[in-house]
């Protein structure tokens, strides 16, 4: 007689009378009644199919006749395993194998790391004043951009270099530069700029529109939210020299997107600083940053995580009937939807590059000054002890993820903030960990409130939400949209999707 056991990856979720099977590594759900929940608790050992059926006697003592049914769904859907299965264990292994991969795509390029702003939620603040003021030269911009063409032509995807700083307006002459060097040596390359706003000039605005370059420029909110954190040296608020320079790039014709840091200065209160700043710029799209941790003392916007991730998906259920596309936020959503799973949070670990002014070479721009992961740019190679490292972190290859419901969401968090939190960039991000699982939770119920046709579920009925299903998540907003920003940044470290073929026939609502 073969043995069946539940699958480790298995989680019961409930809530008011319903029970959700969320199985953590195929990324499906089997929603039903209470009946459910008992039959997989009750599963404490290996069992044959007889054994399980007799979970489900009438008051005469006969096993139900549904139950067979019943069992057979659970185990087509892996959410029942037989005891020799090796699926999981092969899953896992591709997995791992997916996670290890060089997918070089991206680059950082710095041209100058001086701010005009001290904002005091800045988690590079700290880490970038031992760095002081640099100025990239045009050289320096030319021999990244070119080692970059080079590693990310072996990776073959979608590339994409991203002005950073610093604040990059501060260097106009390198930017315009270095733009011109990419333009004339790959028409296929996105360049996106990230700007606090206030350094833009009409020449510039019309430059960056001409060469179709998406500027995303950072703002928190109206002014009496925003000027909170966002200040110069002396503490004025930026908010009115931050507008301006959004203005002036939309008249000269810029794609533009918005990202926004959520702290204590717009929590609570977060859906109506994105109302405002929906009404007001009209922006393609949202970055939701969570903030990061200082590397000496607390961060000054700080909040509470639970209250942060509540707050955010409140927005999120706000704009997706806007139609806006939620960056951060879709890195956990899409692989939930699309049954993707998420190897990698931050493309850091293996996908990304920094060129510094000095002519170095990094993954993150948290340590540059830290004396931590940058190198010669000249002497650089792809067998670097640091890039292997930071290209090996994903949370299937660290055991106590495994067990982990939000593996397949979450990528693993921000290898700084976890650097940060127990000096290693491969141990878990803890803040990002609690932020994962309540964001699955929400999904997990927010589907159910779109496929179920109301309240609870019969005994005996279970629900198996199938791909369009799934993707009503989205509501209004188009994920395939071409002009969206960082497409591939966002998507990055979404693996294979997991192959449901097997039972894709299955029906979506079964009443055994
Ligand atoms: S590890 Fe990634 S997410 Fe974290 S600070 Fe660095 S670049 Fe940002
Ligand atoms: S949420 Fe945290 S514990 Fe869970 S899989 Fe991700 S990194 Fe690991």
């Amino acid at each position: 007689m073969m043995l069946i056991e539940k699958s480790p990856f298995v989680h019961i979720y409930k809530s008011n009378g319903k029970v959700c099977l969320y199985h953590s590594l195929d990324i499906t759900n089997i929603y039903g009644s209470h009946l459910l929940a008992e039959l997989f608790e009750s599963l404490r050992f290996p069992q044959t199919m007889g054994q399980i059926a007799g979970h489900f006697k009438d008051e005469h003592g006969n096993i139900d006749s549904r139950a067979i049914e019943y069992i057979n769904l659970l185990l087509r859907h892996k959410f029942l395993r037989y005891l020799d299965s090796s699926d999981e264990t092969n899953l896992i292994a591709t997995l791992n194998q997916q996670a290890q991969c060089s997918d070089i795509r991206f680059l950082y390029l710095v041209p100058t790391s001086v701010c005009n702003l001290r904002c005091k939620y800045c988690h590079i603040i700290d880490t970038w004043a031992a760095y002081g003021h640099q100025h990239m030269l045009p050289e320096t911009a030319e021999a990244g951009i070119k080692r970059f063409m080079e590693y990310s032509s072996i990776s073959g995807g979608q590339k994409e270099i991203m002005f950073y700083g610093g604040e990059p307006l501060l260097a106009p002459e390198l930017v315009q530069h270095a733009v011109d060097y990419i333009r004339n040596n790959s028409n296929d390359c996105k360049i996106t700029m990230f700007t606090n706003g206030t350094a833009v000039t009409w020449d510039m605005a019309k430059f960056l529109a001409d060469n179709d370059v998406f500027v995303i420029v950072s703002m928190d909110g109206p002014a009496q939210v925003h000027d909170q954190m966002r200040c110069y040296v002396d503490g004025r608020g930026g908010f009115e020299d931050a507008a301006r320079g959004y203005d002036i790039l939309e008249n000269a014709g810029c794609r533009l997107g918005i990202s926004l840091v959520m702290g204590r200065h717009n929590i609570p209160g977060l859906k109506s600083a994105v109302e405002y700043l929906i009404d007001r710029f009209r922006p393609i799209d949202f970055g939701f940053s969570t903030l990061h941790l200082h590397q000496h003392g607390s961060n000054p916007a700080d909040v509470d995580i639970r209250l942060l991730t509540e707050e955010m998906i409140d927005t999120f259920m706000f704009i997706r009937e806007k139609g806006i596309y939620a960056e951060h936020l879709f890195r956990r959503i899409r692989p939930f939807v699309e049954q993707q799973i998420r190897l990698k949070d931050c493309p850091s670990c293996g996908g990304k590059f920094l060129v510094a002014p000095d002519k170095s070479i990094g993954f993150c721009e948290a340590f540059l000054g830290t004396g931590l992961y940058y190198y010669p740019l000249q002497s650089f190679e792809l067998s670097n002890e640091g890039y292997n490292e930071w290209k090996g972190i994903a949370p299937v290859r660290r055991e106590e993820c495994l067990r982990c419901p939000a593996i397949a969401i979450c990528g693993g968090g921000c290898p700084y903030d976890a650097w940060v939190q127990h000096g290693n960039i491969n141990s878990l991000d803890t803040v990002r960990c609690q932020q994962s699982n309540i964001l699955l939770e929400w999904l997990i119920w927010d589907l159910f409130d779109h496929v179920s046709t109301g309240g609870n579920l019969d005994l005996w009925e279970l629900l198996v939400p199938d791909k369009a299903q799934r993707q009503l998540i989205y509501s209004r907003i188009d994920i395939a949209d071409k002009k969206l920003p960082l497409c591939g940044y966002s998507r990055y470290g979404e693996g294979e999707k997991i192959n449901h073929e097997d039972h894709e026939e299955k029906p979506r609502r079964l009443q055994t």
